[in-house]
């Protein structure tokens, strides 16, 4: 049986993070748990160190820089023994404005420094502001030798297309087909992933987890007219693909 894949969840998160690592282990879903502070790491970090199907990335979240860019040198520190980096990225809303200019020296320290060192995935957030993320994952060749997973991307086809040509990889979650999933049929297809960004979407009014990641398979399934088998075997393989090459 194939698994599910969660490539952007907030393990840490739910009531009891212990348990919902177990249910991934358990349901075999891969999961990749991003933190929202780089003080979260390290508990992350040891929690999953020896699981099967959870991995942790090590993040400082675009809204929380207003009240936590110090702690870039936290992140700094930890920056050695991470593998995946989020939840990173810009955040365009009303609430967050304010601190673009900061979050954008933020993220642009963040990929410089995964653009020198190289062999991290990371995984990234764009609110309004997908032609900003975009341009500076461009100008610091990033994709060279890192892997980008651009979450809950919002932005225009066009834009779109040129994340797809710089190479990086869309991760999908059920609430993207509110607007009926059109700019999913764009994606290419060997670069779609699912995720839940659980606790913060819902199924049927509670936070999703992990396990409901299958819904999204579904649903990419009917926007792409394929089988949800075809869409889990394509998440799997292009999983596979993200972490080998
Ligand atoms: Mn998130």
């Amino acid at each position: 049986m194939t698994s599910l894949v969660d490539f952007h969840c907030h393990l840490d998160l739910y009531p009891n993070f212990e348990k919902v690592i177990l249910e991934c282990e358990q349901n075999k879903i891969y999961t990749l748990t991003v933190t929202t502070t780089p003080q979260a790491w390290p508990r992350n970090y040891s929690l999953t160190k020896n699981t099967k199907y959870v991995r942790a990335a090590l993040g400082l979240h675009p809204q929380l820089v207003a009240q936590r860019s110090a702690e870039i040198s936290l992140w700094d520190q930890y920056f050695a023994e991470a593998k995946y980096i989020g939840e990173i990225g810009l955040d365009a809303r009303p609430a967050y404005f304010k601190s673009l200019t900061l979050q954008e020296e933020v993220f642009e320290h963040i990929i410089k420094r995964c653009s020198s060192d190289g062999g991290r995935i990371l995984t990234i957030h764009s609110v309004r502001t997908a032609q900003r993320v975009i341009d500076i994952i461009e100008r610091h060749g990033v994709c060279k030798k890192n892997r980008i997973v651009l979450h809950w991307f919002s932005g225009s086809a066009s834009q779109l297309q040129r994340a797809a040509r710089l190479g990086c990889y869309f991760s999908v979650n059920s609430q993207m087909f509110s607007k009926g999933g059109a700019l999913i049929t764009s994606m290419p297809r060997n670069r779609i992933l699912t995720e839940t960004d659980g606790p913060f979407t819902k199924l049927a009014e509670n936070p999703q987890r992990p396990s409901d990641v299958g819904h999204c398979v579904d649903l990419i399934a009917i926007v792409l007219k394929i089988s949800a088998v075809e869409v889990k075997n394509l998440i799997a393989q292009n999983l596979r693909e993200l972490l080998t090459n």
